[in-house]
């Protein structure tokens, strides 16, 4: 049935028993306003109120008439919270319905302000939170790259690592890995946020980010590419990121970051993630340097202790060393022993082969030195050719018996220059001993060099003591 025009309002009437069809019929018709009239044992206008409201809150709900239906209204509106509820004669019918749907259109214009300016807040508040954010995460950074930067050992940066990783990446957890030379794998080397996760090596082939010396991401693990060092492990779900370490051309090592468990919608994971980028990018690059630097100056430290033609440690080192072992020694009531050693006629070996022959002998002796030092021990070329061995705890009746097994030793090396085999080299060895012999090291060593030159006063290729 079609809807009757009266007072320019066009009225459609439909006739309901129970609150279900109720229901279906507003939501079928999705009236401008409401108009009832009377009322059913088990269907008040009460309850058809209450159910017009939650269905359609902004609807007017006219009630027409009738002692009892004004009860009801006046009943609902001090129940409702809405304001949409009229009470109206036949007479004012018109009149009312005007107000209420102006009124109607009033609230839906109000609300709709109100909901524009929550969504402005709601968005202000969100942009607030992430500046906040990103201002906390650049103070981090900052105060990471201090600590980055004035660390003197590895350890201090893996550690320094370890404690602004978790503040720096929230809800993900973190690893770094350094590459190591022999066979190219990648060892863990810092953890945070969950230690439990494995951190088995791996090589460059089993990381996309490291293959393509590039940062490797993964929002959605169920259809994006993993890594193989990843899906190795028993909980590879989870998004992550690889971002490579360089230093002068090299891979240096992985900065590996893992979403920790709890859910999260796509949007959040994908907003964290493209965080976590920027940042993992930034710290990648400041400890790749810090690691740099280090080498660097252990490199350099390296080079301004040792014999460049042979590898031993220089004179430098050796008295630095003597003073520390002498200090030990005292305190722990250990003896101390020194060897210095002296290549007999080594000038013709120059004089009759030339330099590079005497350079060959030079590094062969060096060689046969380092082999038979142990762990505590030193050997030191601390001239021309002259070398020295340090044995920290040796007696000296150990330290002689040494010099001798390196005195035949030497003699029988096999040495060859070009296509010239040189005849047997030998040496002169001179042993002191702390306390002994000396208890300083300018004293000792001085101790040392007279039994040297004993030794070759008495016919070279000889050991003697102080
Ligand atoms: P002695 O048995 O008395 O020790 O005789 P010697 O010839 O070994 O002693 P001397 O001190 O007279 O000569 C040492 C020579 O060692 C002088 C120098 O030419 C040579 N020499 C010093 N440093 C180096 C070096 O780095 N390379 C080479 N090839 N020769 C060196
Ligand atoms: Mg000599
Ligand atoms: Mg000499």
């Amino acid at each position: 049935m079609g809807p009757k025009i009266r007072a320019g309002i066009a009225f459609e009437s439909r006739r309901v028993e129970t609150a279900e069809d109720f229901t279906r019929q507003i939501e079928l018709a999705a009236p401008d306003a409401i108009l009832y009239s009377a009322s059913m044992p088990h269907f008040s206008g009460f309850v058809a109120s209450a159910k017009a409201q939650s269905l359609c809150p902004d609807t007017p709900f006219i009630f027409v008439s009738g002692t009892h239906s004004e009860e009801t209204a006046a009943e609902t509106r001090k129940r409702a919270t809405t304001d949409c509820v009229y009470t109206t004669t036949l007479a004012d019918l018109a009149s009312t319905f005007d107000r209420a749907i102006k009124e109607a259109e009033e609230r839906k214009k109000r609300k709709a302000q109100e909901s524009a300016i929550t969504r402005l807040s709601r968005m202000y508040a969100d942009q607030t939170r992430e500046l906040e954010q990103l201002h906390v995460q650049r103070v981090t950074l900052r105060n990471l790259s201090r600590y980055l930067r004035a660390s003197v050992t590895q350890a201090e940066v893996y550690a320094t690592l370890e404690c602004f990783g978790p503040q720096l990446f929230q809800r993900a957890n973190g690893k770094l890995y350094l590459v190591h030379p022999p066979g190219k794998h990648l060892e863990a080397v810092a953890t945070w946020g969950d230690k439990s996760l494995a951190g088995q090596t791996f090589t460059i082939r089993d990381c996309w980010g490291l293959r393509q010396s590039q940062p490797h991401q993964v929002r959605d693990p169920q259809t994006e590419l993993l890594c193989g060092h990843v899906t190795a492990e028993s909980n590879s779900a989870q998004p992550y990121l690889c971002v490579p370490l360089f230093a002068e051309g090299e891979t240096l090592g992985l900065l590996h970051l893992r979403r920790a468990g709890e859910e999260s919608t796509p949007l959040a994971i994908a907003s964290s993630m493209e965080s976590y980028l920027n940042l993992a990018v930034a710290l990648a690059e400041e400890t790749s340097l810090a690691l740099a630097n280090l080498k660097a100056r252990d490199s350099l430290h390296e080079q301004s202790i040792r014999d460049s033609l042979t590898g031993l440690y220089n004179r430098r080192f050796l008295e630095e060393f003597l003073l520390r072992e002498l200090v030990r020694a005292d305190r722990k009531k250990h003896p101390l022993s020194i060897i210095t050693m002296d290549i007999d006629h080594f000038k013709r070996i120059n004089d009759t082969l030339g330099h590079g022959a005497g350079d060959i002998v030079l590094r062969r002796v060096g060689l046969l030195l380092q082999g038979f030092v142990r762990q505590s021990d030193i050997a030191c070329r601390v001239g021309g050719e002259e070398f020295s061995v340090l044995l920290p705890e040796a007696s000296m009746q150990i330290a002689t018996q040494r010099a001798e097994n390196i005195r035949s030793a030497v003699q029988e090396l096999k040495l060859k220059y070009e296509e010239h085999t040189l005849a047997a080299i030998t040496i002169s060895l001179g042993v002191a001993a702390f306390p002994d012999h000396g208890t300083t090291p300018a004293a000792l060593l001085h101790a040392a060099d007279q039994a040297l030159y004993d030794a070759k006063y008495r016919g070279r290729d000889r050991v003697e003591s102080a």
